[in-house]
């Protein structure tokens, strides 16, 4: 674990045909090389793993988008009580100890 790092690139082997580590910044711009037998890009979108592949010429996944046309906002409620609080909140509303959040 390194803590307060960034991963900038996923390192190709010379042969182009595997990872050979990654390199970080590690502030005040400067950066350092990790050498690894395996790499896995858990940064979340992917980005790095696609990066290598451009920097290998390497084939991207092919990609299948599903929109979705939904969109939500919570918000945190006060109420205040004037008798105890229903057993059962409304939908949509979530009790956590004395406020509610509200997913609309
Ligand atoms: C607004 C919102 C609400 C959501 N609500 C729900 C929900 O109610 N239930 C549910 O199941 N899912 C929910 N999701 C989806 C869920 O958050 C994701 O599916 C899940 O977090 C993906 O996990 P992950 O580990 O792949 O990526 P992430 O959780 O995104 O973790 C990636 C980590 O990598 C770090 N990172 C990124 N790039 C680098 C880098 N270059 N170097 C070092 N570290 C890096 C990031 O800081 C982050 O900590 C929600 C997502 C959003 C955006």
């Amino acid at each position: 674990m390194r803590p307060q790092c960034r991963v900038t690139e996923i390192v190709p082997a010379e042969t182009h045909d595997a990872a050979q580590g990654v390199r970080i910044d590690i502030g005040s711009g400067r950066s350092e090389k990790i050498a690894a037998d395996l790499v896995v890009d858990t940064s979340g979108r992917g980005a790095l793993t696609l990066a290598l592949l451009d920097a290998v010429d390497g084939q991207r996944p092919e990609v299948t988008e599903v929109g979705v046309d939904i969109s939500y906002v919570s918000a945190v409620v006060e109420i205040p009580w004037i008798q105890t609080p229903p057993a059962v909140p409304a939908p949509g509303m979530q009790l956590i100890a004395d406020f509610w959040i509200s997913v609309l």
